[in-house]
């Protein structure tokens, strides 16, 4: 069983009028877009984790009622789960490539499961992920049915802009925070993994991958990127070059 030290670890990017933070926890992280008294959220956490998404919307001094609209970087449960509660009750939308709207739908699910999972379950780190994340909601099939694509436009707080990140999912999106010097990568690029036994910039494992040469393909685009900070789906901020942290990823894995 993973025993988080604390829930989770926030920390944050300033630029002009608005921050971007990153909250971190031992199993997946979001991220909150503050500007005035608005906020987008990134990605919402494991279903079991809403109600941290809530307490760290509090801790940056905002309340969930101020969330103006979310964001999807794919519709996976650990990044979708917690959203799906908590735009039923506060009544945003949330936004994500249009090729990805079908599956947070649940129209079908590009997702690893029991078989996929099979050939390394034996591993110890992989069952001690496995107890740490099916109390959060792991096997829930929970879609959001009101899934919207987002426009060329994206007119939220912080001015978010969507970066193409395709193969973990169809349409896995990244995005460009904080005046762009921020990479929100979700699973296309990631920087530790409760499964994985490397530190740093990494592709997540082959098995939790839809596609994985298109996979690695964007991680490949990501190297032509000027973002000095990134916020992944999982593990910890990296500060640093991301074009350096995508070739050390292509490099490790
Ligand atoms: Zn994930």
């Amino acid at each position: 069983m993973i025993v988080p030290k604390s829930r989770f670890l926030i920390s944050r990017v300033d630029a002009g009028s608005s921050s971007a933070f990153l909250v971190h926890t031992d199993v997946v992280n979001w991220v909150l877009l503050q500007e005035g008294s608005g906020i987008t959220l990134i990605d919402g956490g494991y279903p079991g984790q809403a109600s941290d998404v809530v307490e760290s919307i509090r801790h940056i001094g905002g309340r969930p009622e101020d969330i103006q609209g979310a964001l999807l970087t794919h519709a996976h449960v650990d990044h979708l789960g917690g959203l799906v509660s908590l735009s039923e009750q506060y009544g945003f939308d949330v936004y994500m490539d249009p090729v990805e709207v079908t599956h947070a739908r649940r129209e079908y699910l590009q997702q690893a499961g029991p078989l996929d999972i099979l050939p390394i379950a034996y591993r110890p780190r992989v069952l001690r992920w496995l107890a740490a994340v099916t109390p959060l909601g792991v096997l829930s099939r929970k879609g959001i049915d009101g899934a919207k694509p987002f426009g060329t436009r994206l007119d939220l707080p912080g001015g978010p802009t969507p970066v193409a990140a395709h193969g973990h999912t169809d349409g896995h999106s990244a995005y460009l925070v904080a005046d762009d010097t921020v990479l929100v990568s979700g699973d296309a690029l990631v920087s530790g993994h409760p499964i994985s036994a490397i530190a740093g910039p990494q592709c997540i494992s082959d098995a939790f991958q839809h596609d994985v040469e298109t996979a690695r393909r964007t991680v490949e685009s990501f190297t032509r990127l000027d973002a000095t900070v990134l916020f992944p789906g999982h593990g910890p901020r990296y500060d640093g070059s991301v074009a350096d942290a995508a070739r050390r990823a292509l490099d490790v894995s």
